[in-house]
């Protein structure tokens, strides 16, 4: 029996319809495997901004570091270029979790399931031993860069362009490199695989100081292969032949456009969950923040049309990470598997002979399973 405490923000858009389904399969493993999960919901996002006036109160930022976990649903943006500078923004909810948990390390893995090859943009034979994990450094990079790189403007209007110039600094020390590096080895040594490491080091400095630092780890780590490859090159290869990655870790936005893009290899943007962690210690794990890659996905929100998978996969990264119940996670993902299996699809999905359900079909059809 394991007992832990769960916070869940639902966020936006798509994320409490998704974020239900997945409440609701690990309901059913407290159930079936007689664990006590205490579950608190807070709001966060442009829901949080409208009901309590910003993107994430003070007391619901207490309660996360008070749980074992949290499971994110989604959260909407202000459409671009407006709000500049004015008023609280949804994003900073993110920005703000991630940094004060030390977040560093996204893991998003990538397994085409084999029923939804028919679904995919590839063919078969190139989907066949497909299973990716991009270990994203999250902390970094374009996304925070340098407040002072516009000199003299004050640091929450740095996001708007200033006159005829704007500027994004891509900065990382060796300490960030270093600690999302060693992650990606120390999984890749479990998975008895390789590592490949994606930078534009022909381009960027930033990539330089990554490779180095790639060398001196992978160095303590004799049994784990590794490679390096450039993010055009990587961009290209994971639509040709993604069987040929095993781990692949890279920095803040190029991890972010690669596993949007891997995402087509299971046929959905709906089906990648995420999970991101620091060096927090749970009782039986590691404290992180669980998601499904995609966003708040405003053009279907309301309409019970989202795929929960990437949100219920979440919920089983959740229970072996921070939870440490192993045996749960393969549970829901078998479930995962099987219900797809047996032919059922979120719209997002069709192909002929599939049965269509909505997205509290399709969480009730893989709860009922666990
Ligand atoms: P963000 O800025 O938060 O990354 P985004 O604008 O990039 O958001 P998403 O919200 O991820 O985009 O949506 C991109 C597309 O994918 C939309 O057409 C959306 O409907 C679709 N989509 C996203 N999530 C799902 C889901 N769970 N099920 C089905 N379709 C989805
Ligand atoms: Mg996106």
């Amino acid at each position: 029996m394991s007992a832990a405490t769960i916070t869940v923000l639902p966020g936006d858009g798509v994320g409490p319809e998704v974020t239900d389904q997945a409440l609701a399969v690990l309901r059913a493993v407290e159930e079936t495997y007689g664990h006590r999960f205490t579950v608190h919901r807070r709001r966060v996002g442009l829901d949080a901004i409208a009901a309590e006036g910003t993107a994430i109160s003070d007391s619901t930022f207490e309660v996360c570091g008070q749980s074992d976990a949290i499971l994110f649903g989604a959260i909407g943006s202000l459409p671009p270029g407006t709000g500049r500078g004015a008023g609280p923004r949804p994003e900073e909810a993110l920005f703000r979790l991630r940094k004060e948990f030390g977040f560093f390390a996204n893991l998003r893995p990538v397994r085409p399931l084999e029923a939804l090859y028919g679904a995919s943009s590839l063919k078969p034979e190139h989907l066949k031993g497909a299973d990716l994990l991009f270990v994203r450094e999250l902390s970094a990079g374009l996304y925070y860069g340098r407040l002072e790189s516009v000199p003299g403007k004050p640091s929450e209007i740095r996001r708007a362009p200033h006159g005829t110039e704007a500027v994004d600094t891509l900065l990382y020390t060796e300490e960030e490199i270093e600690r999302v590096v060693r992650a990606a080895f120390e999984i890749a040594l479990r998975r008895e695989r390789k590592v490949t490491s994606v930078d534009k080091a022909n381009v960027l400095s930033s990539s330089v100081l990554w490779r180095e630092v790639v060398e001196r780890v992978a160095a303590e780590h004799p049994t784990v292969a590794y490679e390096h490859m450039l993010v055009d090159a990587c961009a290209m290869r994971l639509i040709r032949t993604p069987s040929e990655f095993d781990v692949v870790v890279t920095e803040n936005l190029f991890g972010d456009i690669l596993t949007d893009e891997a995402s087509m290899l299971t046929g959905s943007i709906g089906m990648l969950p995420s999970a991101s962690l620091g060096t927090r210690r749970t009782a039986a794990g590691t404290f992180g923040l669980y998601e499904p890659i995609h966003g708040s996905a405003p053009d279907i929100a309301g309409r019970d049309r989202a795929n929960p998978v990437g949100a219920i996969l979440s919920g089983a990264m959740l229970l072996r990470h921070s939870l440490g119940l192993a045996r749960e996670a393969a549970a829901v993902e078998e479930a995962v598997e099987a219900v797809i299996g047996e032919g059922l699809r979120t719209p997002d999905l069709v192909e002929p002979g599939s049965t269509v359900v909505g997205t509290r079909e399709m969480g009730r059809r893989i709860t009922d399973r666990v």
